[in-house]
């Protein structure tokens, strides 16, 4: 017996594709969300979604190329036995416990190549050497044919890439500093992608340009320390699934209003916020509550398909599924924060006996 679905119309506010029995929280809370959503660049919708060998290449080993050009490294505890297709058919992407994205300073090592960020330095040298060398022995003209379209796509359009090119020509390297804008607050409702000069800015020693944002993470040239990037940051998504959000688009921040909603009023609740919050040394404690829009409501939003919007997530296989797996660990870290920084109004002191008991 086949069960058919009931064909459902689509959500009279946000135009989201609706399946039978799905509620109105699943898109955008009957019009109290909206965000922007930019075209993604017409070369990588053809490396998505056209039939040609690089595109074939490109899709079936995604994870493979994402991380090539991501800036952070990805930790995990990964199931081996579900990513295993030989042993046990589909290939399904299963994380124990907490993800951590982090990023590496760019001091030189003996015997260790550019990898991650580095790599960017030389996108202006012609001959690529340095993605190149990462290419694997197996299948090495095709990651090359994938990773020179990816490079001519992104050259341009990525705002981290624009600050970095070029950094591999410098003789000094280890006089420079990079630093990653972490407190970036875009209204996401109109406009998306940060400028060059917002998301990150690069200084030689003893320079007046230091300190440009309030809250950031310094990576340099004389060490290779490595900085977490943690879930609430905005930049969170972009540094990390670069082909889903290829401008350097902002992924979930706790300051983005809801439909209705003014900045000003957003301040204003943050503002209070922090002040009962005080000291709690946590820069996620300036949130603005029911004002602004949450994590889960902002993902909902974002893995819906849409009539005429071409959503890379969607044709993510492999990369989309690590991308639905981070974020439901996103949104359950967000729900443990939350609890942690609310104490007083949850007042769990009171049922301190219950435990104890
Ligand atoms: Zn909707």
């Amino acid at each position: 017996m086949t069960h058919m679905l009931k064909s459902e119309d689509n959500c009279e506010h946000c135009n989201a594709k609706k399946f039978e029995s799905e509620p109105p929280g699943f898109c955008c809370r009957s019009g109290k969300i909206h965000l922007s959503t930019r075209e993604t660049p017409p070369k990588l919708v053809r490396l998505w979604s056209s039939s040609d060998a690089n595109a074939w290449h490109f899709r079936a080993n995604i994870r493979y190329f994402n991380g090539h050009f991501s800036f952070t490294s990805m930790y995990c505890k990964l199931d081996r036995v579900t990513t295993d297709v030989r042993n046990c058919g589909i290939y399904t992407f299963c994380a124990h416990g907490q993800i951590y994205h982090n990023i590496r300073s760019f001091g030189k090592e003996d015997g260790h190549e550019p990898g991650h960020l580095e790599l960017y330095f030389y996108d202006d040298d012609p001959s690529l050497d340095h993605r190149l060398r990462k290419c694997r022995e197996k299948s090495a003209q095709e990651d090359r044919e994938v990773i020179q379209r990816l490079k001519d796509i992104l050259h341009g359009i990525n705002h981290y890439s624009e600050n970095f090119r070029s950094m591999g020509q410098v003789d000094n390297l280890e006089d420079y500093h990079v630093e990653l804008n972490l407190d970036q607050r875009l209204d996401q409702r109109t406009y998306n992608v940060p400028l060059t000069s917002e998301v990150a800015a690069v200084w030689i020693e003893g320079s007046k340009r230091r300190g440009q944002f309030d809250n950031s993470v310094v990576l340099q040239g004389k060490d290779r320390s490595i900085h977490g990037i943690r879930s609430y940051h905005g930049c969170y998504d972009d540094l990390s699934f670069l082909l889903f959000f290829p401008r350097g688009e902002l992924g979930w921040h706790n300051c983005i209003p809801k439909v209705g909603v003014t900045m000003a009023e957003v301040n204003k609740a943050r503002a209070i916020r922090k002040a009962r919050v005080d000291g709690g040394g946590d820069d996620d404690a300036g949130s603005a509550g029911n004002k602004c829009v949450s994590v889960r409501d902002y993902y909902c939003y974002k893995f819906q398909m849409r009539l005429g919007i071409f959503n890379p997530i969607l044709y993510g296989k492999r990369l989309f599924q690590q991308f639905a797996v981070d974020t439901y660990v996103k949104i359950k870290s967000s729900r443990l924060d939350y609890i942690r920084n609310n104490q007083d109004i949850l007042r769990a002191d009171l049922y301190q006996g219950l435990v104890d008991s």
